[in-house]
């Protein structure tokens, strides 16, 4: 316990910015999560697509580059202090985004990313030479991680799409 107390003191006084790089998971938003979070490990636990996986830290966080995330709520419903809340799955901020290794931007053709979207976020538009370029509609994408865990080239990152400081 001392040490998961002075890990928490170290994290407190990081800027908020290092923060922001972790994807914690669904229902994790618009509370105090390292607060609130005692590292119990049910959200892992319950989690059926074995997607919750510990930061170098010891907090939780979702590896979409793994599986897709259902939002089945599993984890929020199973979180016992209010860290991960099932009302605040909706602020999910999450989309994807796609790096300048992928395939198709580099002229190997390649429609993975498209083919495994639900929603329908991903297209692509040709370019002069046969390149084809993806174009992500972050207003559709949901951040499932349906093309991140496809992705051959792991190409795919997050971001966040709503400012933390509005949720
Ligand atoms: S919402 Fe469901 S699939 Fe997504 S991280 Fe939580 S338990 Fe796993
Ligand atoms: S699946 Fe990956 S490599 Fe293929 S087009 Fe999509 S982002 Fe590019
Ligand atoms: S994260 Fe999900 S919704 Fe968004 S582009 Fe990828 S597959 Fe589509």
């Amino acid at each position: 316990m001392k040490q998961l107390n002075s890990r928490r003191a170290f994290l407190r006084g990081r800027p908020l910015r290092a923060e922001k790089a972790y994807i914690r998971p669904p229902g994790a938003e618009g509370a105090d999560f390292l607060e609130l979070c005692t590292q119990c490990d049910e959200c892992t636990t319950a989690c059926p697509e074995n997607i919750i996986a510990f930061d170098d830290n010891g907090w939780p966080v979702v590896r979409l580059e793994t599986a897709p995330c259902t939002f089945c709520g599993a984890c929020a419903h199973a979180c016992p202090t209010g860290a991960l809340d099932p009302d605040r799955m909706a602020d999910w901020p999450w989309r994807a985004d796609v790096a300048a290794s992928c395939l198709s931007l580099n002229g190997v053709s390649c429609r993975v990313c498209q083919d495994t979207c639900d929603h329908s976020a991903i297209r692509f538009r040709l370019q002069p030479g046969g390149r084809a370029e993806p174009a992500l509609d972050r207003d559709i994408c949901t951040g499932c991680g349906a093309c991140a865990s496809a992705c051959p080239a792991g190409s795919i990152s997050f971001s966040r799409h709503i400012p933390e400081a509005t949720l």
